[in-house]
């Protein structure tokens, strides 16, 4: 099948790949040239494990690039809308690129004579599709939805860092379209994948996907709030939390507890369901525990550095680690940028290393050290907090030797040393 993909970012680009290795024709489609280009050439975007292979092989032949929408929508049949949905400034969603995306797609749909199914992959809040995408679309092209056009809504459920492996191994796919005809083209793409499909309407597969992000933030921050309670008694919550992932009905997955969650989907998705349910006059009290909670979280760990050090003016402090979490370069809503700032707040200065996000935190922080080492980070400085839980912490050691003070704060439970002032932050 013939598929174009509008936004070439961590969903959009891992799907346009994914999609031309299962054998479909892509086009991208994207606003910002410097990514058209370097998809292009092969090469990606973003850093995910296995797309720059799936892109050098398919780059030119399977997947073209391109920010004209007209073209894009022209050759192709069905258009998966793939932008960002990120918070306003109360918290709740933003959808002005969504609008935009889907104006454009409208627009293109005009010029258009045969079919075309228009699907929002994007998390967007319960109602979006039916109330905003399709009207948008009619308007801009002039054509009714189920009769000229199709549309449908299907959830992205990937982890960033396996995003490609969970493209192709997906434990479900959930497609909310508008009708038969819809639900049969978007299936029909999917059919290699050899997985059972949950097929219902748009504003269900729309509350799928919140109702999965929310309910594994809650696990984390449930897990953190007992994490800090059995901090306070001595009491292993690691060990608490293996027994009690045991239960067959609970799983030990999301059950470790530490600095917090982060990321591009969890904060901003709970905090959009929050808002959406208050829109709706209900007041959802759980949810709204769950963010209090992971905002607070990471904080707790400056707590713990000033009970041991005092005031933080003038100190040196390293921060290793700052992407959301490791195997990305993805530093959105990392539990590092509320450290960060408070440490700067507080008068501290900073010296900063991860394995791959020091280049876009630059754009949050200007003004703090980056090093390329974790050696050079450390260097002289008078407490370390281990904000992600990179492979390549897991063993350090005599590394801290190089510190004024070899004191650890962890936010992670990654460091395993016996020869430092060690505090786990809920262990
Ligand atoms: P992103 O910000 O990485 O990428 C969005 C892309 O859209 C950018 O490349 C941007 O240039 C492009 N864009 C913006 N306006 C455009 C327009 N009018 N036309 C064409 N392109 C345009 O976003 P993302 O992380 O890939 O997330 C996309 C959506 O998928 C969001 O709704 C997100 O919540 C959801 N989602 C993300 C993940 C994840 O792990 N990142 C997982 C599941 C679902």
């Amino acid at each position: 099948m013939n598929v174009s993909v509008v936004g070439s970012g961590y969903v959009g680009t891992v799907s346009a790949a994914c999609f031309a290795d299962l054998g479909h024709n892509v086009v991208c489609i994207d606003i910002d040239a410097k990514k058209v280009d370097m998809i292009n050439r092969g090469e990606p975007p973003i850093y995910e494990e296995g797309l720059e292979k799936l892109l050098k092989k398919h780059a030119g032949k399977k997947i073209k690039a391109t920010s004209n929408y007209n073209e894009a929508v022209a050759s192709t049949d069905i258009s998966f809308i793939c932008v960002g949905t990120p918070s306003d400034a109360q918290g709740n969603i933003d959808l002005s690129i969504i609008k935009a995306a889907s104006k454009s797609l409208g627009e293109a749909i005009s010029l258009k004579k045969n079919y075309h199914v228009v699907v929002v992959k994007s998390t967007v809040v319960p109602e979006t599709t039916e109330n905003i995408v399709i009207p948008i679309i009619e308007k801009a092209s002039g054509k009714q939805v189920g009769v000229d056009f199709g549309a449908a809504m299907n959830p992205e459920f990937l982890r960033e860092g396996k995003a490609v492996y969970d493209f192709n191994h997906p434990d479900k796919i959930v497609v909310g379209a508008v009708d038969q005809r819809s639900d049969d083209l978007v299936c029909s793409l999917y059919s290699r994948l050899d997985r059972e499909i949950t097929h219902t309407n748009p504003r269900t597969a729309e509350m799928i996907k919140y109702v999965n992000n929310a309910f594994l933030a809650t696990k984390i921050s449930f897990a953190n709030e007992i994490g800090n309670i059995c901090k306070k008694m001595d009491i292993d919550t690691y060990q608490v939390m293996e027994a009690v992932g045991k239960d067959i009905r609970i799983s030990s997955q999301f059950l470790n507890s530490g600095a917090g969650f982060g990321g591009s989907c969890f904060p901003k998705d709970v905090k959009a369901i929050i808002g959406k349910a208050k829109e709706l006059e209900y007041k959802p009290g759980l949810l709204e525990s769950v963010i209090e909670i992971n905002e607070k979280q990471p904080l707790l760990m400056i707590d713990m550095l000033e009970s041991k050090i005092g005031s933080l003016k003038g100190k040196k402090i390293s921060v290793l680690g700052l992407a959301f979490k490791n195997d990305t370069d993805d530093i959105r809503e990392s539990r590092s940028i509320p450290v960060i700032k408070t440490l700067i707040d507080k008068g501290a200065i900073v010296s900063a290393y991860d394995p791959m996000a020091c280049d876009n935190m630059r754009n949050i922080f200007e003004d703090i050290a980056y090093y390329s080492s974790t050696v050079q980070a450390l260097e002289n400085t008078d407490a370390c907090l281990i904000m992600t839980e990179w492979e390549e912490f897991k063993d350090l050691c005599s590394e801290f030797k190089v510190m004024h003070r070899p004191l650890v704060i962890d936010g992670r439970n990654v460091i395993h040393c016996k020869e430092i002032e060690y505090i786990g932050l809920c262990w």
